[in-house]
Protein backbone atom coordinates (compact mmCIF):
# COMPACT_ATOMS: atom_id res chain seq x y z
CA UNK A 1 0.00 0.00 0.00
CA UNK A 2 1.14 3.84 -0.52
CA UNK A 3 2.60 5.53 2.10
CA UNK A 4 0.68 8.96 2.24
CA UNK A 5 3.21 10.48 5.37
CA UNK A 6 5.31 13.10 3.59
CA UNK A 7 7.91 15.19 5.94
CA UNK A 8 4.78 17.52 6.69
CA UNK A 9 2.69 14.49 8.61
CA UNK A 10 0.15 12.24 7.49
CA UNK A 11 -1.66 13.38 4.91
CA UNK A 12 -4.82 15.04 5.68
CA UNK A 13 -7.80 15.32 3.42
CA UNK A 14 -10.01 18.45 3.93
CA UNK A 15 -13.21 17.55 4.84
CA UNK A 16 -15.68 17.64 2.10
CA UNK A 17 -17.63 21.03 2.97
CA UNK A 18 -21.94 20.52 2.77
CA UNK A 19 -22.32 21.58 -0.74
CA UNK A 20 -26.09 21.53 -0.26
CA UNK A 21 -26.08 23.63 3.00
CA UNK A 22 -23.53 25.98 1.70
CA UNK A 23 -25.35 26.05 -1.68
CA UNK A 24 -28.63 26.58 -0.01
CA UNK A 25 -27.23 29.78 2.49
CA UNK A 26 -25.60 31.34 -0.91
CA UNK A 27 -28.83 31.09 -2.95
CA UNK A 28 -30.30 32.54 -0.04
CA UNK A 29 -28.35 35.52 0.49
CA UNK A 30 -27.37 36.06 -3.31
CA UNK A 31 -31.40 35.49 -4.39
CA UNK A 32 -32.44 38.08 -1.65
CA UNK A 33 -29.91 40.20 -2.63
CA UNK A 34 -30.54 40.09 -6.32
CA UNK A 35 -34.26 40.45 -5.98
CA UNK A 36 -33.21 43.36 -3.40
CA UNK A 37 -31.07 45.25 -5.93
CA UNK A 38 -33.19 44.68 -8.90
CA UNK A 39 -34.43 47.99 -9.85
CA UNK A 40 -30.96 49.51 -8.97
CA UNK A 41 -29.31 47.17 -11.20
CA UNK A 42 -31.82 47.38 -14.35
CA UNK A 43 -32.32 50.75 -14.39
CA UNK A 44 -27.99 51.26 -14.72
CA UNK A 45 -27.85 48.46 -17.16
CA UNK A 46 -30.87 49.78 -19.10
CA UNK A 47 -28.90 53.13 -19.77
CA UNK A 48 -25.80 51.57 -20.51
CA UNK A 49 -27.03 48.94 -23.05
CA UNK A 50 -28.96 51.30 -24.73
CA UNK A 51 -25.95 53.64 -25.03
CA UNK A 52 -23.96 50.71 -26.50
CA UNK A 53 -26.17 51.00 -29.15
CA UNK A 54 -25.57 47.18 -30.29
CA UNK A 55 -21.75 47.29 -29.78
CA UNK A 56 -20.28 45.00 -27.43
CA UNK A 57 -17.12 47.51 -27.01
CA UNK A 58 -17.69 50.36 -25.10
CA UNK A 59 -16.69 54.06 -26.27
CA UNK A 60 -16.52 57.34 -24.25
CA UNK A 61 -19.63 58.09 -24.55
CA UNK A 62 -20.34 54.97 -22.70
CA UNK A 63 -18.11 56.15 -19.85
CA UNK A 64 -20.25 59.22 -20.23
CA UNK A 65 -23.66 57.38 -19.26
CA UNK A 66 -22.01 54.77 -16.96
CA UNK A 67 -21.16 58.26 -14.77
CA UNK A 68 -25.18 59.28 -15.21
CA UNK A 69 -26.03 55.86 -14.12
CA UNK A 70 -24.27 55.37 -10.75
CA UNK A 71 -25.21 59.24 -10.43
CA UNK A 72 -28.46 58.28 -10.44
CA UNK A 73 -28.07 55.05 -8.31
CA UNK A 74 -27.06 57.17 -5.72
CA UNK A 75 -23.48 56.14 -4.95
CA UNK A 76 -22.67 59.98 -4.67
CA UNK A 77 -20.57 62.31 -6.39
CA UNK A 78 -17.04 61.66 -5.02
CA UNK A 79 -17.61 57.77 -5.54
CA UNK A 80 -19.11 58.23 -8.48
CA UNK A 81 -15.98 60.57 -10.06
CA UNK A 82 -13.20 58.39 -8.08
CA UNK A 83 -14.59 55.53 -9.84
CA UNK A 84 -14.96 57.06 -13.44
CA UNK A 85 -11.58 57.96 -13.07
CA UNK A 86 -10.41 54.33 -12.13
CA UNK A 87 -11.91 52.86 -15.26
CA UNK A 88 -10.78 55.45 -17.34
CA UNK A 89 -7.31 54.47 -16.46
CA UNK A 90 -7.82 50.96 -18.11
CA UNK A 91 -10.73 50.84 -20.13
CA UNK A 92 -9.48 51.24 -23.79
CA UNK A 93 -12.57 52.61 -26.00
CA UNK A 94 -13.40 50.49 -29.12
CA UNK A 95 -11.52 47.64 -27.46
CA UNK A 96 -12.91 46.92 -23.87
CA UNK A 97 -16.32 45.23 -23.84
CA UNK A 98 -19.45 46.05 -21.57
CA UNK A 99 -18.69 42.45 -19.95
CA UNK A 100 -15.13 43.72 -18.51
CA UNK A 101 -16.41 47.03 -17.43
CA UNK A 102 -18.96 45.55 -15.28
CA UNK A 103 -16.24 43.39 -13.98
CA UNK A 104 -14.58 45.95 -12.96
CA UNK A 105 -16.70 48.55 -11.73
CA UNK A 106 -17.75 44.97 -9.37
CA UNK A 107 -13.84 44.94 -8.28
CA UNK A 108 -13.33 48.57 -8.04
CA UNK A 109 -16.34 49.07 -5.65
CA UNK A 110 -15.90 45.70 -4.02
CA UNK A 111 -12.43 47.47 -2.77
CA UNK A 112 -14.17 50.70 -2.23
CA UNK A 113 -16.49 48.90 0.33
CA UNK A 114 -13.86 46.76 1.52
CA UNK A 115 -11.31 50.20 2.71
CA UNK A 116 -14.74 52.02 4.41
CA UNK A 117 -15.35 51.13 8.10
CA UNK A 118 -16.08 47.39 8.89
CA UNK A 119 -18.66 46.70 11.51
CA UNK A 120 -17.66 45.48 14.91
CA UNK A 121 -18.26 41.85 15.07
CA UNK A 122 -20.49 40.69 18.22
CA UNK A 123 -18.35 38.52 20.21
CA UNK A 124 -21.02 36.35 21.72
CA UNK A 125 -21.64 38.68 25.05
CA UNK A 126 -25.25 39.22 25.24
CA UNK A 127 -26.32 42.58 23.11
CA UNK A 128 -28.51 45.48 24.01
CA UNK A 129 -29.63 46.89 20.38
CA UNK A 130 -30.59 50.35 20.48
CA UNK A 131 -32.34 50.89 17.27
CA UNK A 132 -33.04 55.04 16.05
CA UNK A 133 -34.11 56.54 13.11
CA UNK A 134 -37.00 59.02 12.07
CA UNK A 135 -40.47 57.41 12.13
CA UNK A 136 -41.35 55.89 8.89
CA UNK A 137 -37.84 54.35 8.17
CA UNK A 138 -38.95 51.21 9.08
CA UNK A 139 -37.51 51.13 11.71
CA UNK A 140 -40.30 48.67 13.91
CA UNK A 141 -40.14 46.04 10.68
CA UNK A 142 -35.79 46.09 10.91
CA UNK A 143 -36.45 45.11 14.77
CA UNK A 144 -38.65 42.36 13.46
CA UNK A 145 -36.12 41.04 10.94
CA UNK A 146 -33.21 41.45 13.29
CA UNK A 147 -34.93 39.49 15.61
CA UNK A 148 -36.20 37.14 13.41
CA UNK A 149 -31.97 36.69 12.54
CA UNK A 150 -30.93 36.09 15.69
CA UNK A 151 -33.69 33.94 16.20
CA UNK A 152 -32.32 31.53 13.65
CA UNK A 153 -28.87 31.80 14.61
CA UNK A 154 -30.65 30.30 17.86
CA UNK A 155 -30.46 32.98 20.03
CA UNK A 156 -32.88 34.15 22.47
CA UNK A 157 -34.18 37.59 21.69
CA UNK A 158 -36.49 40.42 23.75
CA UNK A 159 -38.06 43.28 22.42
CA UNK A 160 -38.57 47.06 24.28
CA UNK A 161 -41.15 49.08 23.16
CA UNK A 162 -39.04 52.18 23.85
CA UNK A 163 -40.82 54.25 21.64
CA UNK A 164 -43.23 55.38 23.98
CA UNK A 165 -44.65 58.27 22.12
CA UNK A 166 -46.47 56.55 19.84
CA UNK A 167 -49.19 53.97 21.49
CA UNK A 168 -49.07 52.08 17.64
CA UNK A 169 -45.53 52.00 17.89
CA UNK A 170 -45.91 49.83 20.85
CA UNK A 171 -48.84 48.26 19.11
CA UNK A 172 -46.73 47.36 16.20
CA UNK A 173 -44.13 45.79 17.87
CA UNK A 174 -46.38 43.96 20.07
CA UNK A 175 -47.69 42.03 17.23
CA UNK A 176 -44.48 41.59 15.20
CA UNK A 177 -43.50 39.98 19.08
CA UNK A 178 -46.72 37.86 18.77
CA UNK A 179 -45.96 36.52 15.05
CA UNK A 180 -42.34 35.77 16.01
CA UNK A 181 -42.92 34.43 19.74
CA UNK A 182 -40.18 37.05 21.24
CA UNK A 183 -41.71 38.87 24.52
CA UNK A 184 -41.80 42.66 23.85
CA UNK A 185 -41.55 44.73 27.29
CA UNK A 186 -43.77 47.48 26.75
CA UNK A 187 -45.72 50.22 29.04
CA UNK A 188 -48.44 52.08 28.35
CA UNK A 189 -47.87 54.96 25.84
CA UNK A 190 -46.30 58.28 27.38
CA UNK A 191 -44.70 56.11 29.89
CA UNK A 192 -40.74 56.49 30.17
CA UNK A 193 -38.41 54.78 27.94
CA UNK A 194 -35.17 54.06 30.27
CA UNK A 195 -38.16 52.68 32.82
CA UNK A 196 -39.09 50.35 29.65
CA UNK A 197 -35.20 49.53 29.12
CA UNK A 198 -34.85 48.82 32.32
CA UNK A 199 -37.72 46.65 32.96
CA UNK A 200 -36.48 44.80 29.67
CA UNK A 201 -32.98 44.50 31.34
CA UNK A 202 -34.29 42.74 34.28
CA UNK A 203 -36.28 40.40 31.87
CA UNK A 204 -33.74 39.56 29.64
CA UNK A 205 -31.11 38.58 32.51
CA UNK A 206 -34.39 36.53 33.97
CA UNK A 207 -34.70 34.72 30.99
CA UNK A 208 -31.31 34.27 29.62
CA UNK A 209 -31.61 36.16 26.54
CA UNK A 210 -28.78 36.85 24.39
CA UNK A 211 -30.47 39.96 22.40
CA UNK A 212 -32.54 42.97 23.77
CA UNK A 213 -33.50 45.03 20.76
CA UNK A 214 -35.06 48.36 21.67
CA UNK A 215 -37.21 50.45 19.71
CA UNK A 216 -36.78 54.27 20.24
CA UNK A 217 -38.61 57.36 19.60
CA UNK A 218 -38.18 58.87 15.89
CA UNK A 219 -38.44 62.56 16.49
CA UNK A 220 -35.51 64.04 15.19
CA UNK A 221 -37.04 67.98 14.99
CA UNK A 222 -36.87 67.31 19.11
CA UNK A 223 -33.19 66.41 18.88
CA UNK A 224 -32.39 68.30 22.05
CA UNK A 225 -35.40 65.91 23.74
CA UNK A 226 -34.36 62.30 21.61
CA UNK A 227 -30.39 63.32 22.63
CA UNK A 228 -31.98 63.19 26.91
CA UNK A 229 -33.66 60.36 25.97
CA UNK A 230 -31.00 57.96 24.67
CA UNK A 231 -28.74 59.47 27.50
CA UNK A 232 -31.03 58.19 29.91
CA UNK A 233 -31.36 54.90 28.49
CA UNK A 234 -27.63 54.48 27.96
CA UNK A 235 -27.28 55.52 31.62
CA UNK A 236 -29.79 52.81 32.36
CA UNK A 237 -28.13 49.90 30.58
CA UNK A 238 -24.65 51.69 31.91
CA UNK A 239 -26.14 50.59 35.06
CA UNK A 240 -27.68 47.67 34.33
CA UNK A 241 -26.22 46.04 32.19
CA UNK A 242 -22.95 44.88 33.39
CA UNK A 243 -21.42 42.48 30.84
CA UNK A 244 -23.47 43.52 28.15
CA UNK A 245 -22.31 44.62 24.88
CA UNK A 246 -24.54 48.17 23.38
CA UNK A 247 -24.72 48.69 19.80
CA UNK A 248 -26.64 51.40 18.23
CA UNK A 249 -27.99 51.02 14.56
CA UNK A 250 -29.22 53.99 12.08
CA UNK A 251 -32.19 52.78 10.00
CA UNK A 252 -32.34 54.48 6.90
CA UNK A 253 -34.68 54.37 4.06
CA UNK A 254 -32.80 54.15 0.90
CA UNK A 255 -35.61 54.81 -1.24
CA UNK A 256 -35.12 58.78 0.29
CA UNK A 257 -31.56 58.63 -1.41
CA UNK A 258 -29.30 61.80 -0.42
CA UNK A 259 -31.91 63.07 1.83
CA UNK A 260 -30.86 60.01 3.92
CA UNK A 261 -27.49 60.90 4.04
CA UNK A 262 -28.49 64.72 5.42
CA UNK A 263 -30.71 62.62 8.00
CA UNK A 264 -27.90 60.87 8.68
CA UNK A 265 -25.42 63.49 9.43
CA UNK A 266 -28.14 64.77 11.53
CA UNK A 267 -29.44 61.74 13.68
CA UNK A 268 -24.87 61.27 14.23
CA UNK A 269 -24.83 64.98 16.02
CA UNK A 270 -27.42 63.36 18.71
CA UNK A 271 -26.16 59.85 18.56
CA UNK A 272 -22.75 58.02 17.34
CA UNK A 273 -24.64 54.93 15.73
CA UNK A 274 -22.14 51.93 14.98
CA UNK A 275 -23.89 51.53 11.84
CA UNK A 276 -26.90 50.96 9.57
CA UNK A 277 -29.76 49.09 8.30
CA UNK A 278 -30.16 50.37 5.03
CA UNK A 279 -34.54 49.52 4.69
CA UNK A 280 -36.55 49.20 1.22
CA UNK A 281 -33.59 48.63 -0.85
CA UNK A 282 -36.08 46.46 -3.11
CA UNK A 283 -38.50 49.71 -4.03
CA UNK A 284 -35.76 51.99 -5.31
CA UNK A 285 -33.29 52.40 -7.89
CA UNK A 286 -30.71 53.96 -5.85
CA UNK A 287 -29.18 50.93 -4.25
CA UNK A 288 -26.21 52.45 -4.28
CA UNK A 289 -26.86 54.70 -1.18
CA UNK A 290 -24.96 51.76 0.39
CA UNK A 291 -21.49 52.95 -0.78
CA UNK A 292 -22.68 56.57 -0.18
CA UNK A 293 -23.30 55.34 3.43
CA UNK A 294 -20.24 53.35 3.66
CA UNK A 295 -17.96 56.22 2.12
CA UNK A 296 -19.51 59.57 2.78
CA UNK A 297 -20.85 58.92 5.93
CA UNK A 298 -17.59 56.39 6.73
CA UNK A 299 -20.48 53.87 9.10
CA UNK A 300 -21.01 50.43 8.69
CA UNK A 301 -23.86 49.35 6.81
CA UNK A 302 -24.61 45.95 8.74
CA UNK A 303 -27.88 44.78 7.13
CA UNK A 304 -29.85 45.67 4.18
CA UNK A 305 -33.73 45.87 4.35
CA UNK A 306 -34.94 43.82 0.80
CA UNK A 307 -39.08 43.55 1.84
CA UNK A 308 -41.69 43.33 4.23
CA UNK A 309 -41.66 40.35 5.42
CA UNK A 310 -39.66 39.29 8.91
CA UNK A 311 -37.36 37.38 6.43
CA UNK A 312 -36.39 40.07 3.88
CA UNK A 313 -33.16 41.16 5.83
CA UNK A 314 -29.36 40.33 3.95
CA UNK A 315 -26.05 40.89 5.92
CA UNK A 316 -24.24 43.67 3.99
CA UNK A 317 -21.01 41.77 2.05
CA UNK A 318 -19.22 43.91 0.38
CA UNK A 319 -18.16 41.19 -2.37
CA UNK A 320 -21.76 39.41 -2.94
CA UNK A 321 -23.15 43.93 -2.71
CA UNK A 322 -20.76 44.81 -5.53
CA UNK A 323 -21.32 42.12 -7.45
CA UNK A 324 -25.29 41.77 -7.27
CA UNK A 325 -24.38 45.32 -8.40
CA UNK A 326 -22.80 45.58 -11.52
CA UNK A 327 -22.55 41.74 -12.72
P1 LIG B 1 -41.21 52.88 11.35
O1 LIG B 1 -42.24 53.95 11.45
O2 LIG B 1 -39.85 53.44 11.09
O3 LIG B 1 -41.24 51.92 12.48
O4 LIG B 1 -41.54 52.09 10.01
P2 LIG B 1 -42.24 50.70 9.77
O5 LIG B 1 -41.38 49.58 10.23
O6 LIG B 1 -43.63 50.75 10.29
O7 LIG B 1 -42.25 50.65 8.17
C1 LIG B 1 -42.90 51.62 7.38
C2 LIG B 1 -43.38 50.94 6.09
O8 LIG B 1 -42.27 50.54 5.31
C3 LIG B 1 -44.20 49.69 6.33
O9 LIG B 1 -45.24 49.64 5.37
C4 LIG B 1 -43.20 48.55 6.08
O10 LIG B 1 -43.83 47.36 5.64
C5 LIG B 1 -42.34 49.15 5.00
N1 LIG B 1 -40.98 48.59 4.97
C6 LIG B 1 -40.09 48.51 5.98
N2 LIG B 1 -38.92 47.96 5.56
C7 LIG B 1 -39.08 47.67 4.25
C8 LIG B 1 -38.22 47.08 3.23
O11 LIG B 1 -37.05 46.72 3.44
N3 LIG B 1 -38.76 46.96 1.98
C9 LIG B 1 -40.04 47.37 1.70
N4 LIG B 1 -40.45 47.21 0.45
N5 LIG B 1 -40.85 47.93 2.60
C10 LIG B 1 -40.38 48.07 3.88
Amino acid sequence: MEDFEDEDGPLELTPEPDLAVEENQKKGLWGKLKRGLFMTHTEMLERLDAAMEGRTVVNEETLEVLEESLLGADLGVETTLELIESIRSDVRPGQTDLLALRDRLADEVSLMLLDAPQPEPLDGSPTVHLIVGVNGVGKTTSIAKLGRWYQQNGSKVIFAAGDTFRAAAIEQISLWGERLGIDVVRQNAGGDPAAVVFDALQAARARGADHLIVDTAGRLHVKVNLMKELEKIGRVIDREAAGWRRRTLLVLDATTGQNAIAQAREFNKAVQADGVILTKIDGTAKGGMAVAVARDLRLPVLFLGVGEAAEDLVEFQPRAFASALFR
